[in-house]
């Protein structure tokens, strides 16, 4: 259902309801007041008529003839004695005579309907001329009184009719007014939609404050699109790029070895070496690129717990040294200390800051580990090449490399320090680089400490 309907619809039974409810109110209301003030005239009538009796007993004039004086334009007058048996009965039309209410002593006042009739009666003890006390009672036919509700009736049904209208059409001009800009909205999405372009949408001054922010929400989601979309562009293009170069250098050589390979030799091996390396080169991007998408992706098994930071890199540095044949110097103040990590991606992370130290310097790799007060801090330096001043703050920018040129023989792919990056984030670590050309870098890392182990120790 739409919105605009389902408000109309909730508003208007609303409205019947409470309308149909203050109509009946009223309409009770002047009812039962209306009949009050009749049985108090009536009462009146009856206190009257006794007074009557108690002087007509004392001038000896006949009780019936009081009555009589007294008698009603539309009504019926009945005294009757303890056993039910009229002594007196006075009506103006001859179909009340069957109006009984039982013998009575005590004073009361009630509604009748009878035949299709509507009564209002009082009823009285009255001492009568002989003496004995008989039961007045005095009936009077209110049909003017229910014509009057009738009417009432009649007026508040329509009145009814009529203010629903008006509401239910008023209602139509509010929810239209209001759910017209929402609308429009909604068509400005659909258009961006449709044309698969990321438009924003335009904010009027007029908008109200939730129109706004919906607006603004959703530009802010375009523009996020709109660069994830890029991104993904321009990586898959840089990505093409970097495949680009070695196929095109294993294609030439493969048409050179097709054509002078069985007769030169040289040509045949320098062929091979350097279709070997570019595979080589391939292979290393392709497994960049791989665990690029693999750290971009949910992994399930991503889990940060207390981990034993020397003794974990102790097993990468371990492991490089063999693979590069290189020395990787590890120093600690405590190797028990615990890092809140998660095993695997650390591991990743702490292997390319040691894969590059080893890529870009030939002397001594350090690792340092230190226990702060809220972190463990790892320091991995290198004496190496060194990057200038203007690159640092690009090389974790993905597929930057500081020396292209060099990259090439290094085999860089400029990806390792953007995984690294992600790495880090995912883990809640934070890097920091000084370097100096010709003298070393130094990364440092910044890992969230478990404070348990303070206490236990
Ligand atoms: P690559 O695969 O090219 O090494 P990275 O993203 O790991 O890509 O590094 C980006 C660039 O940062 C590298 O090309 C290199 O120029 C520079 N770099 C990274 N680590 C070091 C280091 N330890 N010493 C000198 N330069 C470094």
């Amino acid at each position: 259902m739409k919105l605009g309907t389902k408000i109309q619809l909730y508003t208007t039974v609303m409205t019947v309801i409470v309308v149909i409810l203050i109509n009946l109110v009223v309409y009770y209301s002047y009812k039962n007041f209306s009949l009050n003030a009749e049985m108090g005239q009536l009462e009146n009538r009856g206190a009257n008529i006794m007074e009557e009796l108690q002087k007509a007993n004392a001038n000896n004039v006949s009780s019936e003839a009081v009555l009589q004086a007294f008698l009603l334009s539309d009504g019926y007058v009945k005294v009757i004695d303890n056993e039910g048996n009229p002594v007196v009965r006075i009506a103006t039309e001859s179909e009340y005579a069957s109006l009984d209410e039982p013998y009575s002593t005590s004073q009361y006042k009630k509604t009748i309907s009878h035949e299709g009739m509507e009564f209002v009666m009082v009823s009285l003890p009255v001492i009568w001329d002989d003496g004995q006390v008989y039961n007045l009672q005095i009936y009077e036919n209110v049909y003017f009184l229910y014509d009057t509700f009738e009417v009432l009736k009649w007026i508040l049904a329509v009145s009814t009719l009529i203010i629903l209208t008006v509401i239910f059409l008023l209602n139509r001009i509010i929810t239209n007014a209001i759910l017209k800009p929402v609308n429009k909205l909604i068509d400005k999405m659909k258009k961006t939609d449709d044309t698969s372009k990321y438009t924003m949408i335009e904010m009027n001054r007029k908008d109200t404050k939730e129109l706004r922010e919906l607006s603004e929400a959703f530009n802010e989601m375009m523009m996020d699109l709109k660069t994830h979309d890029e991104n993904q562009q321009a990586f898959i293009m840089n990505a093409s790029h970097e495949l680009k170069t070695p196929i095109t250098v294993i294609s030439s050589y493969s048409q050179m070895i097709k054509r002078f390979g069985k007769t030169r030799e040289d040509v045949l091996d320098e062929g091979i070496n350097a279709i070997s390396d570019e595979t080589e080169r391939m292979k290393y991007l392709t497994e960049q690129l791989l665990s690029f998408a693999k750290v971009n992706r949910e992994d399930e098994t991503f889990q940060v717990e207390p981990i034993r930071i020397v003794k974990l890199i102790r097993n990468v540095t371990a492991r490089l040294e063999t693979v590069y044949g290189r020395r990787i110097e590890l120093a600690f103040d405590n190797g028990e200390v615990l890092g809140l990590v998660d095993v695997d991606t650390f591991d990743q992370l702490i292997k390319i800051f040691l894969d590059n130290a080893c890529k870009y310097s030939s002397d001594t790799i350090s690792v340092n580990i230190r226990e702060l007060e809220n972190n463990v801090g790892v320091t991995i330096a290198d004496k190496g090449i060194g990057i200038p001043e203007e690159d640092i703050g690009h090389i974790f920018t993905r597929f930057y490399r500081v020396d292209k040129a060099r990259a090439r023989e290094t085999g860089g792919s400029g990806l390792g320090l953007s995984i690294a990056q992600e790495l880090a984030d995912l883990n809640d670590i934070s890097i920091d680089v000084t370097s100096r050309v010709n003298v070393g870098t130094t990364f440092n890392l910044s890992i969230k400490k478990v404070k348990k182990n303070e206490e236990t120790e």
